[in-house]
């Protein structure tokens, strides 16, 4: 009874979902209900690499625990509440979480010149809504409602693979929301989800996309894992960046350059840059300029994205001939560059179009 009342202290807000606790939490839990360390980490497979749907699922564990647990700690069936199928294979769900809240994520899939299925790549949310509020980016325009937790963004990995029935083998933090302002929940999900005894998907193989929150790139340079840094940069005249991207203004280009140059330093890796074009925006002589200035010098790859309609918009993408342009001049610097295409565009899955419509 005591441990019980100690757990009911620890649950304080009663009632709370079990991917709710961060993976520590749900150790610190288990121990708190007497339970020895392996237990949490049997309860922590079921969750996160069996996917499973209720506690009864179980079986390891002590019946006596588990109704403990239900009791305290629900576990509600997570919901897929909308999935659309692009035209490409790519597919896009709702994803029902336990307070009500929804997020989405995308799967991708690549198929090889034979056509069968070769790689499966995930485009997980870090949280509900973002803050930051990009002038060209639907899920800027929804507001920020919170932080997802660890099993959460964990979960959204499981959603996909059951879905496609297929290992999923990449990753990438490119769906709703800032990845850096969630930094410790982020991490904690990347080391299970890379962990052999997670979900086991190579470091190499995770990207993790930020607006350029540069307190957070100095983080992720001193964190030991190989992950990709992705850096959405979309303008490299202040001016530009600072009406595209208002809330990243604290964070100003010369800085930005410094902690990547430290970044590329550190880990010996290579960032990679989004740069969305944007017909008379961002995409004048000027600003062309004022990137190959900023790249100068940097062990990056930049990828050159044609923005995707968003409704409501003002904005347009470049002509086609101004991204062949950039593309030419970029590669006649020396750059690693690429015209990126995003797919899911016809079901609003692509960059910048998540924002939780349901089609029902
Ligand atoms: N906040 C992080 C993670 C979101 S990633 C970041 O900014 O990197 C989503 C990517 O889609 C970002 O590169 C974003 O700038 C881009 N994007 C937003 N709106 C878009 C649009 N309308 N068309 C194409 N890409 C867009």
């Amino acid at each position: 009874m005591k441990v019980y009342q100690r757990l009911r202290r620890y649950n304080a807000a009663m009632e709370k979902d079990i991917r709710s606790y961060s993976l520590n939490q749900i150790r610190d839990i288990c121990q708190t209900l007497g339970q020895p360390r392996f237990r949490a980490e049997q309860l922590i497979q079921w969750l996160y690499v069996k996917g499973a749907q209720s506690y009864d699922e179980m079986t390891n564990l002590p019946r006596a625990l588990r109704a403990t647990l239900a009791e305290e700690c629900p576990l509600r069936p997570l919901e897929i509440v909308d999935k659309q199928v692009s035209s490409d294979g790519t597919r896009k769900y709702v994803i029902g979480l336990a307070d009500g809240c929804y997020v989405e994520t995308v799967g991708i899939p690549a198929c090889d010149s034979g056509g069968s299925l070769k790689r499966l790549t995930v485009c997980f949310s870090t949280q509900v809504g973002c803050a930051m509020q990009c002038a060209f980016c639907a899920t800027g325009h929804e507001g920020f409602t919170r932080n997802l937790s660890s099993g959460e963004m964990i979960s959204q990995v499981l959603v996909v693979q059951n879905d496609f029935d297929m290992r999923v083998s990449n990753l990438v933090s490119m769906g709703q929301g800032e990845p850096f302002q969630n930094y410790d929940a982020l991490l904690e999900a990347l080391r299970f989800i890379n962990n052999k005894k997670g979900l086991g998907i190579g470091a190499r193989h995770i990207t993790l996309s930020t607006c350029g929150l540069i307190k957070g790139i100095n983080k992720l340079a001193e964190e030991p894992e190989q992950f990709t840094l992705a850096v959405s940069l979309h303008a490299a005249r202040q001016e530009v960046r600072d009406h595209l991207m208002p809330r990243c203004a604290h964070n100003p280009l010369p800085e930005l350059k410094q902690a990547l140059q430290h970044y590329v330093e550190k880990t010996g890796r290579r960032v990679s840059f989004e740069y969305l074009l944007i017909r008379d925006v961002n995409d004048t002589e000027k600003d062309l300029e004022a990137l190959l200035a900023f790249t100068d010098s940097l062990l990056c790859h930049i990828n050159l994205i044609p923005l995707n309609d968003i409704e409501d918009s003002p904005f347009k993408p470049s002509l086609p001939a101004v991204q062949n342009h950039w593309l030419k001049s970029l590669q006649a610097h020396h750059h690693e560059a690429t015209i990126r295409n995003s797919k899911g565009a016809d079901i609003d899955g692509a960059c910048g179009q998540l924002k939780n419509k349901l089609t029902r």
